[in-house]
């Protein structure tokens, strides 16, 4: 047997995004511990404004000029989040009455959100009507209480339908089309379900398909985009009436653990112009549409909490901090992973420091699942450090129990 060159371990992409002062990182241009007075408690999560402007417009540059651009809200539904991207990009994607109260509030325009949900109540259609969003229908069943909105108000509806493809996303995180799924209605029942909008008198205006989530194989994307397209293009033979929306979804993923690099974005581009340029001879005055959460708002983010203790136990060195799991359910690795791996952490107030050790970081909670980073070397920390969470500003603290085990709430500032 011959034994290859051993294997440099994987390390975490380099997170460069946030500048260093001295030992401290800067958040918003602020030093961290100064930060952390200002919030006035720790742990909180804070979102840096002008990485988020950052990367919308990092992400216009790079994708055809006449492609949209929605912020799908769910990855970080914080208010203030909201109304800063609500004016960097085309629309908002709402996923329940909740989210399009805070995302009309945010001043983003009726006309460019859409509000898509395997599960809304009937409620929640009358005020997505009485707003005037497009409702992105995901079962048969939306229709009549749809109608009965419509006509209530003196509105038709505005409708698109959510394709369950006959496909899936290979490679991502999160599948969320293709085979059986909750999500949308199967591609086989569209031309039936087309029919039935008409008859119905909604106003049609496109298509909508979400493939999966986390996908960091551009390949991957560009299928799905194109198998996308040529299914909305068979269905829209069909549809009521000119398909002004076609929506792709998104999926574009962020790296988090050793390994994974930046998503590529070039043949993303390359793919989605040719896909602009069929679209205008095929589907003449629609608008292809991309709707990305966690990829506009993931890195910007980072979650802080101090350490309480730093304790040995049988050699091995814990620092226990004051945030943990129920602030941040994925960096613990309970929130969709099969397989616990760290996200990417500093000392943010030792960034300098250059005496190492392998360390443990615990939270407060008393469940062995309350893990923020397990054996990564660091900067030796000492009681009252600030331990960063880097990659978190989607899906943190609206994805957590934060009532777990009735420790306090975090904070969530934008600077
Ligand atoms: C969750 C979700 C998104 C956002 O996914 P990200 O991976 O955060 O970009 C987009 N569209 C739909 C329909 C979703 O459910």
């Amino acid at each position: 047997m011959t034994q290859g060159p051993p294997r440099a371990p994987l390390r975490h992409a380099e997170m460069a995004q946030f500048p260093v002062e001295g030992d401290e990182l800067l958040v918003g241009g602020m030093r961290l511990s100064r930060l952390a007075a200002r919030v006035g408690q720790t742990p909180f999560y804070a979102y840096d404004r002008a990485l988020i402007a950052a990367q919308v417009a990092g992400l216009r540059q790079a994708l055809p000029a006449g492609v949209k651009l929605h912020y799908a809200m769910k990855a970080n539904p914080m208010p203030a989040v909201v109304a800063h991207l609500a004016r960097l990009v085309d629309g908002i994607d709402v996923a329940s009455a909740g989210e399009l109260g805070v995302a009309l509030d945010g001043g983003a325009g009726p006309r460019e959100i859409s509000f898509a949900g395997p599960g809304k109540r009937d409620a929640e259609l009358l005020q997505a009507v009485a707003a005037g969003v497009l409702v992105n229908i995901e079962s048969a069943r939306e229709i009549a209480p749809l109608a009965r909105a419509s006509s209530a108000l003196g509105l038709p509806a505005r409708v698109a339908v959510r394709v369950n493809p006959d496909f899936e996303l290979r490679g991502s995180g999160m599948k969320m089309g293709g085979g059986a799924k909750p999500f949308g209605v199967d591609a086989e029942q569209v031309p039936a379900l087309l029919a039935d909008i008409a008859a119905a008198g909604l106003s049609f205006e496109g298509f909508h398909l979400f493939a999966g989530s986390q996908n960091l194989k551009p390949d991957a994307i560009c299928d799905a985009q194109s198998q996308s397209y040529a299914l909305a293009l068979r269905l829209a033979q069909r549809a009521p009436a000119p398909v002004r929306s076609l929506n792709l979804g998104g999926g574009f993923g962020i790296p988090y653990f050793p390994g994974e690099a930046r998503l590529a974005l070039a043949p993303i581009a390359d793919n989605l112009a040719l896909l602009a340029q069929r679209a205008a001879t095929d589907l003449p005055g629609a608008s292809l549409v991309l709707e990305l959460g966690r990829y506009l708002v993931g890195e910007a983010g980072v979650y802080v909490c101090r350490v309480l203790d730093r304790k040995v136990s049988r050699g091995q060195v814990f620092l226990v901090a004051d945030g943990g799991l129920h602030h941040h359910l994925a960096a613990s690795g309970n929130f969709g992973q099969a397989l616990r791996r760290n996200y990417p952490v500093a000392i943010g107030n030792r960034m300098q420091g250059d005496a190492l050790e392998p360390v443990t970081i615990v939270g407060p909670l008393c469940t062995p699942l309350d893990l923020l980073a397990e054996r990564v070397t660091l900067p030796r920390a000492q009681v009252g450090d600030l331990v960063v969470v880097y990659q978190s500003g989607a899906y943190g603290a609206t994805a957590s129990p934060q009532a777990f085990l009735g420790h306090p709430a975090c904070a969530e500032v934008l600077v």
